[in-house]
C-alpha cells in the first residue's frame, strides 16, 4: 500500500504528490489543484468566448423608470440633482439601446450611445455618482485615471488598459464587460495644452484624446488582460465596447472664463432682467459643449460625449448633509465602529457644522471630510476601547476644535 502511494503523480502534469497539495483521484489517474485550476480557465474561455458571440440580453432592473434611478441616486448622493436627472434618463435610454440592439432590423432607427461628461469641483461626488448607477445596474465597474495614458508608442500606458481594468472588474467575464460602466477621471487633463496643435507633438493630450475616439464610440479593441502595454507574448483579450458606457469627469479648472465670456457675448441686446438672472456664483451651469472645445477637448471627442452636466460646488448645509443623510454616511459608519465596542457615539449640530466648515477651509470637497473626521476622532478610537466605564461619547464643537487643535491636521491645508 505505502509503495503505491510513493509513485502517485498527477496524471496531467506529472508533479507528485509531495509538489502539491491535493491529488484527486480518478478511474485510472490523479488530477493535481495546479491541473484543475488551469483545466477551470480553460473552460471559462471556452464558454465565455461562445457566449460574446451570441451577445446576452441585457435587463434593466424591474419596473425601471429615469425617476427610480434617481431615487436610488438619492440615498447615496446628496444633491447635485441636475446631473442626477441627466446620468438617471442617460443611463435609462443607454439599456434601451442595448436591448434595442438584438431585434435591429436594417429600416429601424438606430439610438445612439450616450455616454456621459460630469464638470464638477474635486469632491462633488462624480466619482461617487458613477459607482453608484453601476451599484444600481449591478455591471462591472472601473475607475481609470485618463493622466496615466499617452498616445501608442509611448512611455505610459494605452487607453486599452482601461479594459483591461474593466475585465479585471468582473474576473475576465468579456459578456459582463461589454455591459459595464468605465469612469475616466481626470480627462480634463488631456485638453489640449495651446490652440495649435502642430507645432510640438502633444505627447499626453491630443494624441491620448484621438486614442479615446473609437473606444468611446464603440470598437473591436484587443485587449492586455494584464493591462499596462502591449506585450506580443500576452494573449489579447477582444472586447467590443459598443455598449460599454463611458462616464467622465473633471475640474475644467478655470473654464468658468470662457463660460463668462460667452454668456456676456450672448447677454448683450437681451433685457437687463436676462442678465441679473444669471448666477455667477456657480457659472458651471451654464457650460455647453463650446466651451469645452475652448478648454482644449478636441470636436470628435465631444461628439462622443453628448450627455454634458455640471455639478455644484458644496456648501456648508449640504456638506452637513453628506456627513449624515447618505445610507453609508460617514458618521453613520463611525457610529457603527463605536458600537461594535458596546460605545454610543454622538454629534452635536454645531460640532457637525465646524466639520463641514473646516472641509470647506480646506477646498478638497466633501473628500476633505473623512480626514477631518480621522483626526477628531483618532483618539477616542484609541482610548475608548479600554475604558469599559465610559459608555458614550458626546462630540461637542469645543472637542472638534481641541482635537483639531492638538493633531496634525493644519498640514492638510490646501491652497
Ligand atoms: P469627485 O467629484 O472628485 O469625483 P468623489 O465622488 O470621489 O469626488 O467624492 C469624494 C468623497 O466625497 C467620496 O467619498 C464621497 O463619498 C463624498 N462625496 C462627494 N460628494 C458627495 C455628495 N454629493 N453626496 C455624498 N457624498 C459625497
Amino acid at each position: 500500500m505505502s509503495s503505491r502511494k510513493s509513485v502517485q503523480k498527477c496524471s496531467f502534469c506529472g508533479r507528485d504528490k509531495a509538489e502539491v497539495l491535493i491529488l484527486i483521484a480518478g478511474i485510472d489517474g490523479h488530477i493535481c489543484e495546479i491541473c484543475v485550476d488551469q483545466a477551470h480557465d480553460i473552460i471559462k474561455e471556452e464558454v465565455t468566448n461562445k457566449d460574446t458571440k451570441e451577445s446576452k440580453e441585457f435587463n434593466l432592473p424591474e419596473n425601471v423608470t429615469p425617476q427610480r434611478i434617481k431615487h436610488f441616486l438619492d440615498d447615496y448622493v446628496i444633491g447635485q440633482d441636475t446631473a442626477k436627472k441627466y446620468l438617471s434618463v442617460a443611463v435609462y435610454n443607454h439599456y434601451k439601446r442595448l436591448n434595442q440592439h438584438k431585434e435591429l432590423s436594417t429600416n429601424d432607427i438606430e439610438i445612439e450611445k450616450s455616454n456621459v461628461l460630469f464638470v464638477g469641483k474635486t469632491g462633488t461626488g462624480k466619482t461617487l455618482l458613477a459607482k453608484t448607477i453601476a451599484r444600481f445596474l449591478d455591471v462591472p465597474f472601473t475607475i481609470v485615471d485618463a493622466t496615466v495614458f499617452t498616445e501608442a508608442g509611448y512611455v505610459g500606458e494605452d487607453v486599452e488598459s482601461m479594459l483591461s481594468r474593466l475585465l479585471q472588474a468582473c474576473d475576465f467575464d468579456v459578456d459582463a464587460a461589454e455591459k459595464g460602466i468605465v469612469y475616466i477621471d481626470e480627462i480634463d487633463k488631456v485638453a489640449r495644452k495651446t490652440d495649435n496643435p502642430s507645432i510640438t507633438r502633444d505627447v499626453s493630450g491630443e494624441g491620448v484624446q484621438q486614442a479615446m475616439l473609437k473606444m468611446l464610440e464603440g470598437t473591436y479593441v484587443n485587449v492586455p488582460p494584464q493591462g499596462g502595454r502591449k506585450h506580443p507574448e500576452q494573449k489579447m483579450i477582444r472586447v467590443n465596447t459598443r455598449n460599454i458606457l463611458f462616464i467622465c469627469g473633471g475640474a475644467f479648472d478655470g473654464i468658468e472664463k470662457s463660460i463668462a465670456k460667452r454668456m456676456n457675448t450672448q447677454v448683450i441686446g437681451f433685457k437687463a432682467d436676462e442678465e441679473a438672472r444669471i448666477d455667477k456664483e456657480n457659472l458651471l451651469e451654464y457650460i455647453s459643449h463650446q466651451d469645452l472645445k475652448s478648454f482644449g477637448l478636441i470636436p470628435e471627442l465631444i461628439g462622443r460625449l453628448p450627455v454634458l452636466t455640471y455639478l455644484d460646488p458644496l456648501d456648508l448645509e449640504t456638506m452637513m448633509n453628506i456627513l449624515t443623510e447618505p445610507k453609508n454616511a460617514l458618521i453613520k459608519q463611525y457610529q457603527k465602529l463605536f458600537e461594535l465596542e458596546d460605545k454610543k457615539l454622538e454629534f452635536t449640530r454645531d460640532a457637525l457644522e465646524l466639520i463641514a466648515q473646516k472641509a470647506l477651509e480646506f477646498k478638497l470637497g466633501a473628500r476633505g471630510l473623512r480626514s477631518i473626521c480621522e483626526a477628531i476622532l483618532t483618539e477616542a478610537m484609541y482610548t475608548m476601547p479600554s475604558q469599559e466605564d465610559i459608555h458614550t461619547l458626546l462630540i461637542d464643537k469645543e472637542y472638534v476644535e481641541n482635537q483639531i487643535k492638538t493633531s496634525k491636521f493644519n498640514f492638510l491645508k490646501a491652497a
